[in-house]
């Protein structure tokens, strides 16, 4: 069999190697670390964390990266079961000792019989005769190779930083008080004019938000970062607010072209606009509000804007160096790039955030190579699995496309609503805000589990070829 080639051994290409090589397929694994370096890791060990030791909550019935991590304990992820091995207490949270961990997923990989690790880096566009690969060179993709996919997506579709802005769960945005409608009611694609969702502020209620921005604790820029060409484009909201009093009014919170229904006579001074992130619907992102806030401080802050006072948010704004591809327009539900399906994708170059969901994207790219290399097609899992609600996203759930397409974290406004679920406490009580929206979530944890299993099952009772 002749063998997958995985670009990039941190956790997506670790993961990665393990499932295809479990499958019977040989796999050679390329890390340049021990011959060139990056910005973050500090060792030569696969899967080397970064940064925080931890793999987030580990709560599988009410989580949505807690069924992430049950899902790929479940298809025997080398990530997940080794973090568990090594894990150091942390409450309801995974977290691992860094070194322990890394060193035991380098060790596995080493012994495993399928897996040839190579310490180079690839610097190219891979030659023709590579005709199974998985790039998973992560947020700090070596420079050439970036340059050589930039030059092959061309511009817009491979972003050197991330710039994002907070997404709100559309359950907890106040329509009492925001109303839907496009600026100048100018209809969009399909004709729609209401296609933002609009929160007006008064003067003071303007004036507070802004000296709250002003001074609000902020996250420092790593000196390596601090080069980064992007500013000028999409400008953090608070260096606006500096700026003058007025640059947010005349920017992303002009209120022009819009009449709030609530109080049609009252003309408001500022208004925040959220535009819909998700084709379910369930979550709306703050227009031109990307931030280098700290995450306690955006939390507090948004909440001071009329029908936000309750958002709970999928994830809070930032901005990083973060190599990734447009993958709405460039991937197929393969992971497989569209122009070149030889070339397959895995981590957080793919546009998921974090180092489970980096994983679980190796996961599933392995899985993919492998089958194909079997002759025996994968299907991804249901979009009702946390597995399968990423790919969805980072494959064509996102709604639209380049414009706002950000990395994301696995959150449960990714898996589809869901109808079934208790409506009644064990008081008998009708549950109402969290106790309902807690009820909710488990409801899709049970379902994605269960569907997860289906999945698993229905694979493993595919022929080997
Ligand atoms: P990586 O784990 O970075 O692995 C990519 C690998 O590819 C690296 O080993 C690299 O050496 C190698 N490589 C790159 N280019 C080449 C090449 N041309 N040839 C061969 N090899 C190559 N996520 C969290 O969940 N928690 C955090 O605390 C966190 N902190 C972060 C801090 C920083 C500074 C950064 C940049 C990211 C952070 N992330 C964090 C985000 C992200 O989840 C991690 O970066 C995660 O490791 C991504 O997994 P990956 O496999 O896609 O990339």
């Amino acid at each position: 069999i002749k063998p997958v080639h995985i670009i990039g051994g941190g956790m997506a290409g670790s993961e990665a190697a393990w499932q295809a090589a479990n499958a019977g397929v040989p796999v050679i694994l390329h890390e340049m670390r021990g011959v060139r370096g990056t910005d973050a890791h500090q060792t030569d060990n696969l899967a080397e964390l970064v940064c925080s030791n931890s793999f987030r909550s580990d709560d599988h019935e009410s989580n949505a990266v807690g069924v992430l991590h049950e899902e790929m304990r479940r298809a025997n992820g080398l990530i997940i079961q080794t973090a568990d091995a090594h894990q150091v207490p942390a409450g309801s949270a995974l977290a691992v000792d860094r070194e322990g961990f890394a060193e035991a997923v380098t060790a596995k990989l080493e012994a495993h019989p399928n897996v040839t690790i190579v310490r180079e880096e690839i610097d190219g566009i891979p030659p023709e005769d590579w005709d199974s690969v998985i790039i998973a060179t992560g947020p700090l993709t070596s420079i050439k190779l970036a340059e050589a996919i930039h030059a092959h997506t061309g511009e817009d579709d491979l972003a050197f930083f991330d710039a994002i802005a907070p997404i709100v769960y559309f359950d907890s945005i106040d329509m009492t008080k925001a109303w839907r409608q496009s600026r100048y009611d100018k209809p969009g694609p399909g004709g729609d004019t209401a296609a933002y969702i609009n929160c007006p502020l008064d003067e003071d209620q303007y004036n507070a938000f802004l000296d709250a921005l002003i001074e609000a604790p902020k996250t420092e820029f790593k000196d390596w970062e601090k080069d980064t060409p992007y500013f000028e484009g999409c400008l953090p909201i608070e260096v606006m607010a500096e700026r003058g009093r007025e640059t947010l009014r005349f920017g992303p919170m002009k209120p022009v072209g819009l009449t709030n229904p609530h109080q049609p006579d009252i003309k408001a001074h500022a208004i925040v606009q959220l535009r819909q992130d998700n084709a379910l619907g369930t979550l709306w992102n703050m227009v031109g509000f990307q931030t280098k806030l700290k995450y306690g401080a955006q939390t507090d802050i948004f909440r001071m804007i009329p029908g936000l006072e309750k958002a709970e948010f999928a994830r809070l704004g930032g901005i990083h160096r973060n190599t990734f591809l447009n993958s709405p327009k460039l991937l197929d539900d393969q992971l497989r790039m569209k122009s070149l399906p030889r070339l397959r994708f895995a981590g957080q170059v793919t546009g998921v955030e974090g180092y489970v969901e980096s994983a679980g994207m190796g996961l599933l790219a392995g899985r993919f190579a492998a089958a194909e290399r079997l002759g025996k097609p994968l299907a991804p899992p249901p979009e009702t699995t946390a597995l399968g609600s990423l790919v969805r996203h980072i494959t064509g759930g996102h709604l639209e496309g380049k414009a706002s397409f950000q990395p994301m974290n696995v959150n449960f406004g990714l898996f589809p609503d869901i109808a079934d679920f208790p409506k009644h406490g064990p008081d008998g009580k009708r549950l109402r805000g969290k106790d309902k929206g807690r009820a909710k979530k488990r409801a899709q944890a049970v379902r994605a589990l269960e569907d997860f299993d289906a999945w698993l099952k229905a694979e493993a009772v595919v022929p080997a070829e």
